[in-house]
């Protein structure tokens, strides 16, 4: 199969779909390549399923389609915003949009459909090579590899992928950020709990080294995990490039050992027996993998 394009798409994310709406409206035969089944990329796949920040000061500062569809799932939800204006009484992310992901989801395809974006989920770039006009990729699809020539590349990896493939420097840094598997635990009943009785076996359980600092994230507080059914506070340090495909693996697993890990351990404290792991995000969530160096 050889197909052309004016724009093709890397990464169905939050930023490749908007590019690839923004390219179609504009005109332009797009492609938009993604290697999972959905886009939304860390939103969704991801779980960090409420984006932010539109808003700075009380004033929107961010627009556009991002807004669009974002605003739209919170409607189609019967959601409503925060109120934007209330930014000295909270936190900054205290004012961020959370978002039903499965509708998000999708509300991003039935955006993409409506600007006739040809979407090619299942499928990775395996080499690309510029020439004088366009950019030649090869497809790794479930078909096997296919070829498409394309006047504009956009690279939307988050990793900067293809920008690699197409043979430019990339800088990794020698420390990176934790990476975050999204978890939601139910089961219990945070009003019920023993708090002081779970916080003593939770300090002897670090001392013991059963669990780890990162365990429970920045906060280090089994009790905020608690109360806050779990959410964004696993932390797992990448010991590879978690851009490439066997540092993500080593992460991926690194990741759900400490869910398993605390796991065992809430469940062998006092009133949280019954408690359940009912969501853990397919992808662990990368705050920090390769820049575009110059
Ligand atoms: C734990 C965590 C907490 C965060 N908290 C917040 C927050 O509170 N508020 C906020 O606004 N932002 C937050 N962020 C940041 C936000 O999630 C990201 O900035 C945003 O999702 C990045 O969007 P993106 O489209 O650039 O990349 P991504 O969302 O990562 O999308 C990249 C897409 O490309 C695909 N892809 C990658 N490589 C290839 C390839 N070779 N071929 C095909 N497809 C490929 C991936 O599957 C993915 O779908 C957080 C991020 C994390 C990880």
């Amino acid at each position: 199969m050889h197909i052309d394009y004016d724009v093709t798409v890397v990464g169905a994310g939050t930023s490749g779909v908007i590019s690839a709406i923004q390219a179609a409206r504009a005109g332009a035969k797009t492609l938009l390549i993604e290697k999972t089944g959905q886009p939304g990329g860390t939103a969704t796949s991801g779980g960090v399923d409420f984006p932010g920040l539109f808003h700075a000061w009380g004033r929107q500062v961010i627009a556009g389609i991002g807004w669009e569809l974002v605003t739209r799932t919170v409607a189609e939800a019967g959601g409503v915003l925060p109120d934007f204006s209330k930014w000295e009484t909270y936190r900054h992310w205290q004012l961020q949009i959370p978002v039903n992901a499965p509708l998000y989801t999708c509300i991003l395809d039935e955006a993409l459909r409506q600007t006739h974006v040809s979407v090619s989920y299942h499928t990775m770039v395996a080499t690309v090579k510029e020439d004088a006009d366009n950019v030649r990729l090869t497809l790794c699809g479930r078909e096997g590899l296919s070829t498409v020539n394309t006047t504009v590349l956009i690279d939307a990896s988050g990793d900067a992928n293809a920008v690699e493939l197409a043979g430019y420097k990339l800088r990794r840094n020698s420390e990176i950020q934790p990476c975050t598997p999204m978890i939601r635990v139910g089961g219990y009943d945070p009003a019920t709990l023993d708090e002081k009785a779970i916080e003593a076996v939770f300090h002897k359980a670090m001392a013991t080294g059963r669990l780890t600092r990162l365990d429970t994230g920045m906060s280090g507080s089994i009790i905020t995990f608690l109360r806050n059914h779990g959410s964004n506070c696993i932390h797992v340090r990448a010991e590879e490039d978690p851009a490439s495909s066997s540092g993500r693996s080593r992460m991926e697993q690194d990741a759900r050992a400490a869910v398993l890990r605390l796991y065992r351990f809430l469940r062998s404290c006092s009133g949280l027996s019954e408690l359940q792991l009912e969501y853990i995000a397919p992808e662990c969530g990368i705050l920090e993998g390769a820049t575009i160096a110059g």
